[in-house]
């Protein structure tokens, strides 16, 4: 049953009805649509610069990566750690990106927060509330990932445990949520971007990638999260999908991410979300 006035941080009112996050020039909640790319995982120096210069060459300026790795077995890639880290560093300085990596844990808060702009928290830890209640102490922006089997209230409610610690810059995500339906690897609930718009000010991305699992399905999805009034989208990028370590499956190749950002460009005529100018040449070499 709905709490009564839950989330009077989170809630969007007539004197906070938008909430904006600003990230190297970036307005997440703003008019702009924000795009965040990148690997899964970060793999290797090769693999993170190769994809890094491609989407800076696209004017992408907010890299996503993990360092750490949520996975469901302990056989799986677990990320290559503070290694992972350090050439997060080196990227974003080289190609003026900002960083967003996940912090899996709060005995890593210290380790991860020097080397990224936003602490992503993943959906296994949407209801860690101790850990919550720690990154509400934090001054950077959190991403913060809807659990996969959270309600709306209890995002929203999970988002001011973060609030009431005094961190104002909270950015939500839906990343599908599980169904009965194994089709799709989640099941993207499209319908909590325009709800989560009329019931918080938080800024929302959505992000096809985790949502389906499947990279022929992330540019259908990326476009109808905007039609929804998304406020921006994390998409999971690689050059070699095959040789993924993590996700391969449903990261875009490169001329599909360009496809992407195409279409996208097309979509702002129609749509309130303007889509910045990003390059519109196809390939990169
Ligand atoms: C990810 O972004 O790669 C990830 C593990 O996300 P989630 O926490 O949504 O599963
Ligand atoms: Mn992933």
């Amino acid at each position: 049953m709905a709490l009564k006035n839950a989330y009077p941080l989170a809630k969007k009112t007539i004197e906070k009805p938008q909430t904006i996050v600003e990230v190297n020039g970036i307005e997440i909640g703003g008019k702009d649509l924000a795009i965040i790319a990148g690997p899964c995982a970060v793999e290797s120096e090769e693999q993170l610069f190769t994809i890094a210069a491609f989407l800076a060459e696209k004017g992408i300026k907010i890299l996503r990566g993990g360092a750490y790795k949520p996975r469901s077995s302990p056989y799986s890639f677990q990320g290559l750690m503070e290694d992972g880290l350090k050439l997060l560093k080196r990227v974003s300085q080289k190609y003026d990106l900002a960083i967003v990596t996940e912090v899996m844990d709060l005995s890593l808060l210290d380790t991860v927060y020097p080397y990224t702009d936003i602490l992503q928290i993943g959906a296994r830890n949407m209801k860690n509330y101790h850990f919550l209640k720690e990154l509400g102490k934090t001054d950077k922006p959190i991403l913060l990932k809807r659990g996969m089997d959270a309600t709306i209230e209890e995002w929203l409610l999970a988002a001011e445990y973060i609030l009431m610690g005094g961190n104002q810059r909270v950015i939500l995500c839906e990343r599908g949520i599980s169904t009965f339906d194994h089709a799709t690897r989640n099941t993207m609930d499209i319908a909590a971007i325009p709800l989560i718009k009329q019931l918080s000010h938080l800024p929302i991305i959505a992000d096809p990638s985790q949502a389906t699992g499947n990279r022929d399905l992330v540019s259908s999805l990326s476009l109808a999260a905007t039609a929804a009034g998304t406020d921006g989208l994390m998409i999971e990028v690689h050059n070699n999908p095959e040789a993924a370590l993590s996700d391969g499956p449903q990261s875009l190749r490169f001329d599909q991410f360009s496809d992407l950002l195409n279409k996208l460009k097309l979509m702002s005529v129609i749509n309130d979300k303007k889509i910045p100018d990003f390059q519109l040449k196809t390939h990169f070499n």
